[in-house]
């Protein structure tokens, strides 16, 4: 299903067909693990605790909205990715998911690498200590200037993403003395969502070099010319949200194919293949995401036996999870406000954020699921529609749900899998101030990014 937005923008007032939502779950007091970050349980006694300590009381220490990420989890599944994936490839966790520098210093303790897309990105990794090579650095306009930042950083690997961007970094590089570690990324034709994929022949996209009519054989042409410039692969990035390998097997038999042609024509074997990231988490409990071992072992197959197939050696894989990592360590914690009931369609259930610290509903018809999370209820479940604070009607962030027909303002709702892509793409709309991230890790809370004030609004605004 295509995830492109209505020009017109979100859906506005319709009735969603029946059958949309899933039936309401058997005991809404039950957190289903697999949405859920890994230390977050409800007690006993019915209080929902993350990383030791109750979410009841984050909030007051807080305040909402709240983004809350379990360290533990997001540091088991930097181990997990690594571990799956072994010596023989490298994973870059993708920054722009979540980044800031006490993640950093967790990627770095873990044992993964880091791409980044921005100047600010790569400010944030160096500043918290990433060994620069370690960085690769993406995107599809960097300019001259954070060129010239990364390479004089140092920096592992930049992907080239245009004929004007192979020049510039290398020109930038020989004008330091360096030869700079480069792939270039292509498009294969493939692109993936959730349990589908399109293969097309051609590319309708910002993004690389098409393999179609010889863009990216040109552009392999012209990166191995130059003395600035150590062409090391071929990088390809096909999606987001994917659960299926069967789009990486077209993409890396169309990458395949490119590595061939390069031998072929210039007698050499590029050494590494970057399969880019997009591997799909559970939002809801609907979503089976596979394990890292799995994905790992699918792909390191895929790649083997088309290089078998082509007569190379198998190149050294890198891989780039970025929602895989942080997306499902963290959740949102917001107070209900406002309820309104709609008779005979749903309830409005209005919380203290909104489209300003999750756009994704919006951007991308994401789905969600939420919990009641202050206290337990035996009340029958009500289907509701969680929404923001904000003047926009498209303002959702949970578009069909249950709680609790008991659920009154004051009360504490949370929004899981929120970890990746939220605080992120968080902006101040209608002045809002980006919530704090709180980590939370055996018993302890410590703000890692902490909560605008209007202070830091009227700062930029210099009148
Ligand atoms: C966005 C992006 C990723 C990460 O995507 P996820 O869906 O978060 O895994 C990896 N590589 C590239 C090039 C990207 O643009």
């Amino acid at each position: 299903m295509s995830r492109s937005a209505h020009p017109a923008g979100p859906r506005h007032g319709d009735v969603l067909p029946e059958g949309h939502y899933s039936a309401p779950p058997a005991d809404l007091n039950v957190l289903d693990p697999k949405v859920w970050a890994r230390t977050v349980t409800r007690n006993e006694d019915g209080a929902v605790t993350a990383g030791g300590l109750d979410v009841a009381r984050l909030a007051e220490e807080f305040g909402t909205p709240a983004y809350v990420l379990d360290e533990t989890d997001f540091r088991a599944r930097c181990r997990a990715w690594a571990d799956a994936f072994g010596k023989d490839a490298d994973v870059f966790y993708a920054g722009k998911a979540f980044l800031s520098r006490a993640v950093v210093r967790w990627l770095k303790e873990e044992g993964l690498n880091l791409d980044v897309c921005s100047g600010g990105e790569l400010t944030t990794a160096l500043e918290a200590g990433m060994p620069a090579e370690r960085i690769a650095f993406h995107g599809n306009n960097k300019s001259a200037e954070e060129i010239h930042r990364a390479v004089e950083a140092g920096v592992g690997r930049i992907v080239l993403d245009s004929f004007q961007e192979i020049v510039r970094v290398a020109h930038i590089a020989q004008s330091l003395g360096r030869r700079q570690r480069v792939q270039i990324r292509v498009t294969v034709g493939v692109e993936a969502h959730t349990h589908e994929f399109i293969a097309t022949a051609h590319e309708d996209q910002k993004f690389g070099l098409a393999l179609a009519g010889g863009q990216a054989a040109e552009a392999v042409r012209r990166a191995l010319q130059l003395d600035g410039l150590e062409l090391i692969g071929i990088h390809s990035h096909i999606g987001s949200q994917i659960f299926d390998t069967s789009g990486f097997e077209v993409a890396a038999h169309r990458v395949v194919g490119l590595l061939k042609a390069i031998r072929d024509e210039h007698g050499v074997e590029l050494p590494e293949i970057g399969l880019g990231g997009g591997l799909g988490i559970a939002y809801t409990s609907d979503d089976d995401p596979r394990e890292p071992h799995e994905i790992a072992k699918a792909l390191s197959e895929i790649v083997t036996r088309e290089c078998e197939a082509a007569g190379l050696r198998t190149p050294r894989i890198s891989v780039e999870p970025g929602r895989a990592i942080a997306g499902p360590t963290a959740f949102t914690l917001y107070e209900v406000g406002t309820i309104k009931p709609l008779e005979g369609l749903r309830t409005y259930v209005s919380v203290d954020g909104g489209m300003s610290d999750n756009i994704r509903t919006a951007l991308y018809d994401a789905e969600y699921s939420v919990a009641l999370v202050s206290r337990t209820s035996e009340a029958e479940p009500m289907l509701v529609r969680v929404v923001g604070k904000h003047c926009e009607s498209g303002d959702i962030v949970v578009r069909d749900a249950f709680l609790p027909a008991d659920l009154a303002p004051g009360d504490l709702i949370a929004v899981p899998a929120t970890g990746a892509y939220c605080r992120s793409m968080a902006s101040n709309y209608n002045h809002a101030l980006r919530p704090p991230v709180v980590a939370v890790r055996d018993g302890e809370a410590r703000v890692i990014v902490r909560r605008e004030t209007e202070e830091d609004l009227l700062r930029l605004d210099v009148g």
